[in-house]
């Protein structure tokens, strides 16, 4: 496992030792063939769907059960890093040449590699999965475009796929029973627990708002104290108020932020006139974010009368979290209890291909602890060690649901 993620780095390497490789790249494309050649050896009958999605297949003795799947993906950030997304591809490929071992399972067994897991060249995060599950339509499909114009069909054409074929990549129900995704955590929650592996129990979702403050914007020598509006002070006390709330509902998984603030006209002698800021509010639970917002928008109320400065909340994103299978949860932790596994549950701040999963099949995730939770960076890293142990827990997680 450690050569193919090793070899795998060497493709699209950048001079920051980062790897690059895009969807439907070049490098992307090499990346493939090389892994395509991999399952191949692994007597996998290996597809590739209309969209790029590599399918390995390994046949069950029941011709009417739905696959039991795993997988992720190889396409990285721009200068990324070598384990995300290629961890859980290489450790579904160690999985299935395991359980070939294991005697004849009533389920066959799939290796999916999604196809442009990553946003950064499309602005369009998990397609190959979206596409799938028919989340996507070809019209939508066909107005992304890259940073140098480049359009999507264009992109897949050079890489032989054509996009007028996409929706015969749509899976139907019942043709995959389950599917777990292994992948490297992105936050530092099991490398502060001392654990090697974790078992996901949502992927979570925004609730995104732009917040406008109007003040009233003048002289900063000239405006005595009481008669000013000033938007900068409101905004600062809404950026408390989202802290404090958010604080308030760690317990419940809920993080928020306010990532940037845009001040106008933003000069050293001038009273802040009017300030943007957005909120991103995070959680697993709906019912926890839908609260953890209700108190947000009416601390804001409150600090709108206080100041006497209008405050307008326009929603901009609001995403449902996606609870993984507590049939999936319950048989990752019987078997990391099995093979003497000490695991958490833990939740994912970041979207997977899982999650688009879900639609289609009883979904569970597995995380590989992350050294210092950094990702998308060419420093990310995962211990041999732990990997070895998230390859133990997903081959026998499959085995019991293939058996
Ligand atoms: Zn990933």
């Amino acid at each position: 496992m450690m050569d193919v993620l090793t070899h795998l780095s060497t493709i699209g390497r950048t001079k920051d030792n980062g790897s690059h490789r895009l969807a439907y790249s070049n490098e992307d494309d090499l990346a493939r063939d090389y892994f395509i050649g991999l399952m191949k050896k692994a007597h996998l009958n290996v597809r590739v769907d209309a969209v790029g999605n590599i399918i390995g297949r390994l046949e069950g003795q029941d011709p009417h059960a739905g696959a039991i799947a795993t997988g992720s993906h190889i396409d990285t950030v721009p200068n990324g890093g070598h384990y995300d997304g290629m961890t859980g591809a290489v450790a579904g490929l160690a999985a299935l040449m395991r359980l070939q071992k294991r005697g004849a399972l009533k389920h066959p067994l799939e290796l999916i590699i999604f196809q442009m897991e990553e946003s950064s060249r499309f602005a369009m995060a998990t397609f190959g999965s979206k596409a799938m599950t028919g989340k996507i339509s070809q019209d939508i499909a066909k107005t992304l475009t890259d940073k140098d114009g480049i359009p999507l069909p264009l992109a897949m054409e050079r890489v032989g796929l054509d996009i007028e074929k996409m929706e015969t990549a749509v899976r139907q129900k019942g043709e995959i029973d389950a599917f777990i995704e292994l992948h490297i955590e992105q936050s530092p929650t099991l490398e502060l627990n001392n654990l090697g592996v974790g078992i996901v129990k949502a992927i979570a979702a925004p609730i995104r708002t732009h917040v406008k403050v109007i003040g009233k914007a003048s002289h900063s020598g000239g405006t005595a104290m009481n008669q000013r509006k000033d938007a900068l002070v409101t905004a600062s006390e809404v950026v408390l108020a989202v802290n404090e709330v958010a604080n308030a509902y760690a317990s419940k998984d809920i993080v928020g932020t306010v990532g940037n603030l845009v001040v106008k006209p933003g000069a050293i002698n001038v009273v802040p006139g009017e300030v943007d800021l957005w909120i991103d509010l995070r959680g697993i639970n709906r019912a926890a974010m839908d609260a953890a917002q209700a108190e947000i928008e009416k601390r804001v109320r409150e600090i709108e009368k206080k100041y006497g400065t209008p405050i307008h909340l326009k929603p901009l994103v609001s995403d449902n979290p996606v609870t993984m299978s507590p049939e999936i949860i319950e048989v990752l932790g019987q078997s990391a209890q099995a093979l003497g596994i000490a695991t958490m549950q833990l939740p994912s701040g970041a979207g997977h291909d899982a999650m688009n999963m879900g639609s289609l099949a009883k979904v569970g995730m597995i995380f590989i602890r992350n050294k210092d939770g950094l990702s998308h960076h060419p420093l990310e890293y995962a211990s041999p060690d732990d990997i070895a142990l998230g390859v133990d827990l997903l081959t026998e997680a499959l085995y019991r649901l293939a058996k």
